[in-house]
């Protein structure tokens, strides 16, 4: 094992049984970052924390990371922790770079150099990287939020749906509510053209930007895409089409790898969605392409309190509708 920083350890399925270099770095806490937990009798030893996961690019380990940096700042109150994974290369470099990333504010090659000059063989997998850019880009924090991280998890879920590991929590998790017919009157709301059913909030809009081509789901042109798309401040938003997050009155289709949407309401056709993606007309490649036609649904904003000049000046409050367009 190599200490990475003061009471953070990182090494191997091997320095954990190692009880005597265990008991010199006076370990405390045991964070696993493996397959399987952890034998009971080193269990019984240490405080102990298990995340089951693959050194593999598209294993989600950014989801575990707030629980995993917390750990790791409990162990350091009054002890000192190592984070391990089978070699200690990836899984548990990914999360100790992380947690430096969130103390010291840092980017993530700065973070990786600082683990690097204590392991030399650290790597996080190509996955990791591109979590660990999205970590930074979301302010050392989850936020479900985020239009990149929401296009993270559904890009998650299609991968492991074309290999047929979904169960039905995966997909309950997956779904946002659909708005109601008494949907609070401060929603921006999207409703059928034809029928004036409420289908989806203007927050499950998922943006991407014009014309960056990518055809293939690669990892590395994903971290690419994330870096250029940080380093150019003028990037434009795609408007030409409406790509939006799966929703709730999706859920009988959701599971196939392609198909139409219809409105649940009047069943009138409003879009279609494949996982493996499509191209936008702006140029781009957009994975999962959820994609509602725009002349099918209308933009409903609520109403509004406009201040208004009358002509003696004075100001009043008028209401105002603004009506679908
Ligand atoms: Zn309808
Ligand atoms: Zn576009």
């Amino acid at each position: 094992m190599d200490q990475v920083y003061d009471k953070i350890y990182v090494g191997g399925f091997e320095d954990v049984k190692d009880e005597e270099s265990m008991s010199d770095a006076k370990i405390t806490h045991v964070l696993s970052l493996l397959d399987r937990p952890l034998p009971p009798e080193i269990q019984n030893k240490y405080k102990c924390k298990f995340i089951r996961v693959l050194d593999m690019p598209d294993e989600n380990l950014l989801t575990y990371f707030p629980e995993c940096l917390r750990f790791i700042d409990e162990a350091r109150v009054n002890g000192a922790v190592i984070v391990h994974c089978l070699v200690g290369c990836s899984r548990s470099a990914t999360v100790v770079i992380a947690w430096l990333m969130q103390k010291k504010q840092l980017d993530v090659k700065t973070a990786l150099n600082m683990v690097k000059d204590c392991r030399p063989c650290i790597r996080p997998n190509t996955g990791f990287q591109f979590q660990l850019e999205l970590f930074a880009r979301m302010a050392y924090d989850i936020n479900v939020n985020n239009s990149d991280y929401k296009t993270f998890k559904l890009n998650m879920f299609g991968l492991k749906l074309g290999e047929g590991k979904i169960f039905n929590n995966d997909v309950k998790n997956l779904l946002v509510a659909s708005p109601t017919e008494n949907h609070p009157k401060t929603e921006v709301l999207y409703k059928c053209k034809k029928c004036r059913h409420p289908l989806f909030r203007e927050s499950s809009l998922l943006s991407h930007t014009t014309g960056d081509w990518e055809r293939s789901f690669d990892w590395n042109s994903k971290l690419s895409n994330l870096r250029k798309s940080d380093s150019e401040k003028n990037k434009v938003t795609c408007k030409e089409s409406l790509f939006v997050e799966p929703v709730q009155w999706m859920a009988d289709v959701v599971t196939n790898q392609s198909g139409k949407l219809t409105c649940p309401k009047c069943l009138a056709k409003i879009g279609s969605f494949i996982w493996c993606g499509e191209k936008c007309p702006c140029g781009s490649w957009v994975a999962p392409a959820f994609h509602i036609q725009k002349n099918k649904v209308d933009l409903c904003r609520p109403f509004v309190l406009v201040p208004r000049v009358l002509p003696n000046n004075q100001f009043m409050q008028e209401t105002v509708a603004t009506s679908c367009s």
